[in-house]
């Protein structure tokens, strides 16, 4: 097991994972948007995003991860939040503005459903496998969704990190959406697509890379 886990709002990373269906009975297709948080979803800030009140959506980010998931995709968010790390705030206000985040999407599009959330509260000095440029959040996000996807007892699941976890599943028409070198990397080292979105367009820039457009 890992030493820095990734994290989830208010669970711990192995709770179950209850996910809602897709939209109009669709199927999961077996991929997984993999997407950065900010620049992808909602504005960024050098300063971080440090309350709920700060959340402003990118524009068309919700019909876009509704697009997403009307195409078959499960969603799941991967962002580095070190503010917890070096102690400006707690994990439980992270949960908030998640909260906001899930809230603002869902008015604007009642599919824009993100069916995880993964955060690592390390501080780039720790080195965590848990922390972008390293892939331990989107390993943990496959293995999540996986077994909430299969019929399995949640306590079979064992999470595996790095050279732990073999036979692993395609993630050929998986992608990663992020706004950063390091979102890259981190796709490039789990073995998933990657597309490089501009900061202040977000999710809604590169979507038609992803799905077709006859899928509105
Ligand atoms: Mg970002």
């Amino acid at each position: 097991m890992l030493q820095h886990l990734p994290c989830r709002d208010r669970v711990p990373i192995d709770a179950p994972l209850k996910l809602h269906p897709l939209p109009d009975s669709t199927q999961w297709s077996g991929a997984i948007a993999y997407l950065d948080r900010d620049g992808v979803l909602n504005i960024g800030s050098e300063n971080y995003i440090n309350s709920p009140s700060e959340v402003t959506l990118l524009p068309n980010a919700a019909k876009s991860v509704a697009r997403l998931r009307r195409f078959g995709l499960r969603i799941a968010v991967v962002t580095n939040q070190s503010p917890i790390g070096r102690g400006l705030w707690n994990s439980e206000n992270l949960a908030l503005i998640h909260d906001q985040i899930q809230k603002l999407l869902l008015i604007e599009d009642k599919d824009a459903i993100l069916d995880l959330i993964l955060h690592s509260p390390y501080t780039p000095s720790q080195n965590a496998w848990a922390r972008k440029p390293n892939p331990g959040m989107l390993e943990a996000a496959r293995q999540l969704i996986n077994h909430a996807e299969s019929t399995k007892e949640w306590s079979e699941l064992s999470m595996r990190f790095a050279g732990e976890w073999g036979e692993r599943p395609s993630e050929s028409d998986s992608v990663m959406v992020g706004d950063r070198i390091s979102d890259m990397t981190a796709a490039n080292a789990f073995g998933v697509r990657s597309l490089l979105c501009p900061a202040e367009l977000g999710l809604s820039a590169v979507i038609n890379d992803i799905v077709p457009t006859d899928i509105q």
